[in-house]
């Protein structure tokens, strides 16, 4: 369904705009409804104690969002506005505030995580007792919940036709920008007794990451920053985009998470250029549509990952025995801190421990490795994922998982196996990315690098590399744990096979 206007005749005299994970002023669905149909709009962002009070006092994704605030408010102010910025349970704060701002409407957009529909079914609920109006729009996705379906009204669970029928549908209307900025007049600063600056990073109980000196940019500024840097290489992005060493990607997943760019920008800019014939912009499209087609199967499997143990999505999946015990949780040490010997998962898994992100190819590899090498149940791997990504998105990290586990709607086959040294091979061939996150390879030539353990004695020496001390030797034999894979994923070849004999 097209987005629904809200009647523009300033139907409220005064509106709450809650920000959550839009934190941006340009293109801002919710902010524009608030604009155009209060006379005076006051916003808000809390730091939601629900979310923050379970994480480590050291969390680059709130340094990322704190900063991002200091600039949005900053905007705010210079357009009439500003921002309240609380730390609480947002649950508990949002309709007290809008009582306490004497607001009549409260605007945010929507957020389809399990989580975030409960937080926001208490809010509605309160401000319905309250008498205040609870208005939520579609931002995060071009396409939400049921907006494309199959021919059959059913959701798509496969994800080629999704897209073919994504490219078929979207159009200038779905792309087009909500422009907010053009309605700025009815922000109003807040009320004096709420105003104070955005709390310090020490105030809500965090003390700073390493954030500044990655040059992680934040705020809409800084994703422009990476929108005008990634438009200029999009069209390599198709060939690149394997390739850890290279800059293919555009680094811009936090952005998008945090809602510091817009998806129908960045997704208009795209179509356009594949319109004209460009095939990066094409394949780079296609990794935006892969965020929609994720985000609507949470919506419509939230059994997926809900209440924080995710399940497969297809049951079969969950009655395979995974290694558990102290050698297990030996192995799924190993694999955090990259030690399993294989380089190319362990310097993923130095990029991730650095700097919060990891490149697509690595969360395939690193993935896989962790459920087809070692056994281990993907869910450990997704909780590890999701406290260390910049860009943990529940619906995409979740779905990512599932297709390297192959439990997941449009799965790999569960006996597809990456082999870790060859797809070192073949995305790293001279060992470039290994050597910047593992300096204690670096001089082992490139015949060498992706399997330290095939390397001559003389060969190591001369490296400076002493297997099992500065570097370890691998954790398990490949090609014996693939055999193990096959044999545990035997269950799930029975119960195919059992309702193939009984269709
Ligand atoms: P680009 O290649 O520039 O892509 C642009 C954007 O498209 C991304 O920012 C993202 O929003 C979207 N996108 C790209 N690939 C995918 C994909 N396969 N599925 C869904 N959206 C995609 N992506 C997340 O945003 N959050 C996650 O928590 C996450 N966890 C993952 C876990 C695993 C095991 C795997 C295999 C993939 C995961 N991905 C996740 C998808 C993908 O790896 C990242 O989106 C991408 O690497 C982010 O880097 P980028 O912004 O430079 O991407």
């Amino acid at each position: 369904m097209p987005p629904i206007l809200l009647a523009v005749d300033k139907s409220y005299p005064k509106g709450l705009m809650w920000f959550r994970r839009d934190l941006r002023v340009d293109d801002n669905a919710a902010l524009y409804h608030a604009l155009r149909n209060c006379r005076q709009v006051v916003c808000a962002f809390v730091f939601d104690r629900a979310i923050l009070d379970a994480l480590p006092r050291v969390d680059r994704r709130v340094e990322f969002i704190r900063e991002s605030l200091v600039e949005l408010d900053a905007e705010l102010r210079a357009l009439g506005g500003g921002l309240i910025v609380r730390h609480a349970v947002a649950e508990d704060e949002i309709a007290p505030l809008a009582r306490a701002l004497d607001v009549q409407a409260v605007f945010a957009n929507r957020d389809d995580q399990p989580d975030a529909l409960a937080r926001d079914a208490k809010v509605f609920g309160a401000l319905a007792n309250a008498g205040i109006a609870f208005h939520t729009h579609k931002d995060q996705a071009v396409f939400e919940r049921d907006e494309l379906l199959t021919q059959t009204g059913q959701p798509y669970t496969v994800f080629t036709p999704y897209r073919r029928a994504w490219l078929a549908k979207v159009d200038a209307f779905y792309l087009k920008p909500y422009p907010a900025r053009g309605y700025a007049d009815a922000l109003a600063p807040a009320p004096e007794k709420f105003g104070a600056p955005v709390p310090t990073l020490a105030e809500i109980g965090f003390e700073p990451s390493n954030l500044a000196e990655l040059d992680i940019p934040t705020g809409s500024q800084g994703a422009a920053a990476l929108v005008g840097d990634f438009f200029q290489r999009i069209d390599r992005y198709d060939t690149a985009r394997d390739y850890p060493a290279v800059r293919g990607p555009s680094y811009l997943g936090v952005h998008l998470r945090f809602g510091t760019v817009s998806i129908r920008q960045l997704a208009g800019m795209a179509h356009q250029l594949s319109q004209q014939g460009g095939a990066g912009a094409a394949t780079w499209l296609g990794e935006l549509i892969w965020r929609d087609f994720y985000f609507q199967i949470l919506a419509h499997h939230p059994h997926v990952a809900e209440g924080g143990e995710s399940r497969s999505f297809r049951p079969e999946y969950d009655k395979i025995q995974w290694h558990h015990g102290k050698h297990a949780d030996l192995l799924f040490d190993a694999w955090c801190q990259g030690q399993t010997g294989y380089p190319l998962v362990d310097a993923a898994m130095a990029q991730i421990n650095q700097s919060g992100y990891m490149h697509n190819r690595l969360r395939m590899v690193a993935a896989s490795f962790l459920c087809k090498d070692l056994g281990l149940d993907w869910r450990r791997g997704e909780r590890y994922f999701a406290l260390h990504l910049n860009d943990f998105e529940l619906s995409s990290n979740n779905g990512g998982w599932q297709w390297a586990s192959s439990s997941g709607c449009d799965a790999q086959p569960y006996f597809r196996i990456f082999n870790p040294v060859t797809q070192s091979e073949r995305f790293d061939p001279e060992g470039k990315f290994i050597r910047r996150y593992l300096p204690q390879l670096a001089k082992l030539p490139n015949a060498a690098i992706h399997a330290p353990w095939t390397a001559k004695p003389l060969e190591l020496e001369a490296a400076g590399v002493k297997l099992g001390e500065n570097y370890p030797k691998p954790i398990v034999d490949h090609a014996e744990a693939r055999e193990r894979t096959l044999q545990r994923y035997g269950v799930v070849r029975q119960a195919l096979d059992k309702r193939k004999g009984s269709a």
